[in-house]
């Protein structure tokens, strides 16, 4: 009998839904279980499950992240009015990972998953791109109304003393909607350091991007708050390090960015990020070609692909018909959460383990087995195949057979 590889600290496991949750459940079956004595502090965000809970398995789960410092998740359904008649829920919970967000606070940082055998679609992008992505606020906890009739809309603050701020938003003449957003010096702040942070340990330059120009107190006071931390805390590191801090505009940046050679941090606001990322992973061959790690101020880490539960391919799934899904991402989330459990709890074995598991998916599409999504943008090889979603695991499990004996 083989000596499993021991994990001192339970690793935070957040269970999820329709594709992915049948990737999810492989990956542990064909590639950890046999090699590990994983101890998992494990939550279960199906969607059902978070409606039978009333969400509260979403809140446990991001405590459970606080309390040992490492979570991993899967991909997670954000119900719509569609989904609620779908799984017959009681309403329309919030998305989990905005709970998650909420909770942990931080920046989640996207990095494009690079193969030989894929060029990304920009010709002059020679090293990844990496997003760091403000977690925290604006549109993804927004309030928002539809107006039916005329009236006025107004943005009013009651601050605990002194007077009320009222400001006239628009008189509405006929039907409309309005929406309210927010955020905190503190949580911009702590993104920036995030950033500054990642950029120096990286050593890549880092460039940041708002429409302050449109936005003034908005967008404005992100700019400022980057600013700040960069000329109190960073600059000389910075110097040193030979990187650079650079503002410019959201729309320059999109410009520059598509000349680039890529080597980068850019760092965006939460919308800004989310989009930028799900463009940048395209543009690298697929969506399941990103990881996704949110860092939290205090040091807490959750791993996550960058995708959906790909729902398309589950109902297909569902209809007994043949898949060819990309577990890349997700196996990436898994060696992200064991290589900082082995760093946090000292177990280089742990560590390894993590490395070996990425090259062993890295190997299998270098040599030209791939699901799908790849095969279409791959270079074209003589052993280039596409394998459905199980076969592609199992290779990577032959593949990693080999590194472990
Ligand atoms: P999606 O799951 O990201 O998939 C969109 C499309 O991208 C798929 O139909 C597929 O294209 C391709 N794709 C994504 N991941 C792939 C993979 N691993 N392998 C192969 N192809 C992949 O987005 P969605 O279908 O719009 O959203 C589905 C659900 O996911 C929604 O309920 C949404 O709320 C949720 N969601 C969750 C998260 C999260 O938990 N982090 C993030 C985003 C969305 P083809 O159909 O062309 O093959
Ligand atoms: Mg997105």
């Amino acid at each position: 009998m083989k000596t499993k590889i021991q994990i001192k600290t339970p690793l935070v496991e957040l269970d999820g839904d329709e594709m992915t949750r049948i990737m999810w459940r492989m990956i542990k079956e064909k590639l950890l279980f046999p090699y590990l004595d994983l101890s998992v502090d494990y939550y279960d965000l199906h969607i059902k499950h978070r409606d039978e809970t009333n969400d509260q398995v979403t809140a446990d789960a991001a405590k459970a992240i606080m309390k040992y410092g490492v979570g991993v998740k899967c991909a997670t359904i954000t119900p719509n009015e569609e989904r609620v008649r779908e799984y017959e829920l009681k309403k329309a919970w919030k998305s989990p990972n905005a709970t998650l967000r909420a909770a942990l606070d931080g920046t989640v940082f996207r990095k494009p998953i690079s193969v030989r055998n894929i060029r990304p679609a920009v010709s002059s992008w020679k090293k990844p791109i990496i997003v760091g992505r403000h977690a925290y606020g604006d549109v993804y906890s927004s309030c928002e109304i539809q107006v039916d009739g005329p009236g006025t809309a107004e943005l009013v603050f009651s601050p605990l003393s002194g007077k009320s701020i009222r400001k006239k938003i628009h008189f509405f003449s006929s039907p409309g909607i309005l929406q309210a957003i927010h955020n905190t010096d503190e949580s911009i702040a702590s993104f920036a350091r995030s950033c500054f942070a990642f950029a120096l340990d990286q050593k890549i330059d880092l460039w940041f991007s708002t429409k302050d120009t449109i936005s003034k107190t908005y967008d404005g006071r992100f700019r400022e708050i980057f600013s700040r931390e960069y000329e109190h805390f960073w600059k000389e590191a910075f110097q040193q390090a030979g990187i650079e801090y650079f503002f410019t505009l959201i729309d320059d940046a999109v410009a520059r960015i598509m000349k680039s050679e890529g080597g980068i941090l850019w760092a965006l606001k939460n919308y800004d990020g989310d989009v930028m990322s799900d463009m940048i992973a395209s543009a690298n061959g697929s969506l399941a070609m990103m990881t996704s790690v949110l860092v939290s101020p205090q040091g807490y880490f959750e791993y996550e692909a960058a995708h959906g539960t790909v729902q398309k391919h589950y109902y297909r799934h569902l209809q007994g018909k043949e898949t060819s899904s990309n577990s890349t991402a997700l196996i990436f989330a898994w060696s992200g959460g064991l290589r900082k459990r082995g760093e946090l709890d000292a177990t280089p074995e742990v560590v390894m383990f993590a490395d070996f598991l990425e090259a062993a998916a890295l190997e299998t599409i270098e040599s030209g087995i791939m699901t799908g999504d790849l095969l279409l943008v791959a270079d074209p090889g003589p052993n280039n195949r596409k394998v459905n979603t199980e076969e592609f695991i199992e290779v990577v499990a032959t593949n990693l057979e080999k590194k472990l004996t």
